[in-house]
């Protein structure tokens, strides 16, 4: 239960099928080099007009890892004089991205409007303003407040980023992702997704205009100096692309559990993030008490991992629980009841 598998899809024949294929029919095991010299494929234009169109925008670039995406495009859109605005939980590689851009790193607390505000107003003058948030937070499991962003950047004249790894596939009605639903698909300059969670393989994208895309292919170089991604995870991703669109029961189920699970920890007490995404943190407080939890739970049966500092705040260390579709109703209904009678056990308890 810490996997970012949401659909269940990496164990999807037709994925692996469509790999096998494409080995078996001459791609080869690699790519040979990057996408700008000689490796790139007629199948990752290929993906890339299927992704523009699913994310109804102009364009999209095909990167290495979501990881590789982030670091590429925010260093290639921001520099010198210019500001980077990031939420405080934002993943890792944001972070890294910003660090490697030079650019001014704005934290703002938490979801915090008004923090963000504040900073928007210091640093109004600054050459290019750049606003960065998960759209899912991956320890959190909460929503970023995609419509409040959205106004800010059209106050502000700044540029917004939003990273959908833990939303991509799983809201909307093609699982397009959170901006979809809430209809700020519009003002997000740039759209993230990851291949490697809902997607069940691996690999990301960028989405936005064609002028973003072009802007990327000469300037992002997580792209320009690594190499391609391998033909076959192409065509892995390219059939992932059409089950997650038609995975319209897959998403209602998983929402529907993630609701139903997080209810079970409450009722007896635990703390948890409310919403309905399927990362469920349980905060236990110290290292210690976390992989304690983590240790009793393997014991009995259920693999789900300590999340400690520098990963989370100090204090907070936890338990992410994430669901996937692939679990049935049984073992997540038994797994909440174990997980709550273990954790009442060794003390676990909510509020502090
Ligand atoms: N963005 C977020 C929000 C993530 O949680 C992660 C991975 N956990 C990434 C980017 C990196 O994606 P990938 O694993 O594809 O490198």
């Amino acid at each position: 239960m810490s996997g970012n598998d949401y659909l269940g899809l990496s164990q999807h024949p037709a994925i692996t099928e469509a790999m096998r294929n494409a080995l078996d029919t001459g791609s080869g095991s690699g790519a040979g080099a990057s996408r700008l010299v000689t490796g790139n494929r007629p199948q990752f234009s290929l993906l890339e007009q299927a992704l523009a169109e699913w994310q109804q925008c102009e364009s999209a670039l095909v990167c290495s890892s979501g990881y590789t995406a982030n670091c590429g495009v925010i260093s290639a859109l921001a520099g010198r004089g210019d500001v980077v605005f990031s939420d405080r939980i934002n993943h890792a590689s944001i972070v890294d991205g910003i660090i490697l851009s030079r650019a001014v790193h704005a934290r703002y607390r938490h979801n915090d409007m008004e923090h963000l505000r504040w900073l928007l107003e210091k640093h109004r003058s600054a050459r290019r303003k750049l606003i960065v948030t998960d759209a899912v937070f991956s320890m959190d499991g909460d929503a970023a407040r995609l419509l409040e962003l959205a106004e800010l950047k059209r106050e502000y004249g700044a540029m917004l980023m939003v990273d959908e790894a833990h939303s991509g596939g799983l809201y909307g009605s093609y699982g397009e992702g959170l901006c979809h639903v809430l209809g700020v698909h519009r003002d997000v300059d740039v759209h993230i997704g990851t291949f490697s969670k809902a997607f069940g393989v691996y690999g990301a994208y960028v989405s936005g205009s064609q002028t973003l895309i072009r802007w990327l292919t000469n300037k992002a170089r997580t792209l320009i100096y690594s190499t391609a991604l391998p033909p076959h995870v192409i065509a892995g991703i390219l059939r992932a692309l059409e089950l997650v669109q038609a995975e319209h029961e897959g998403r209602k189920r998983l929402a529907a559990a993630s609701v139903r699970f997080r209810s079970a920890l409450v009722n007896v007490g635990f703390r948890t993030e409310s919403g309905d995404s399927p990362i469920v943190p349980l905060i236990a407080g110290e290292k210690a008490s976390a992989l304690r939890f983590s240790e009793a739970l393997d014991v009995a049966g259920i693999a789900a991992v300590a999340i400690r500092p520098p990963t989370v705040p100090a204090g907070t260390s936890r338990i992410r629980f994430s669901l996937s579709a692939a679990h049935t109703d049984d073992e997540l209904t038994d797994g909440a009841a174990r997980i709550c009678e273990i954790g009442r056990t060794l003390g676990v308890t909510a509020g502090e």
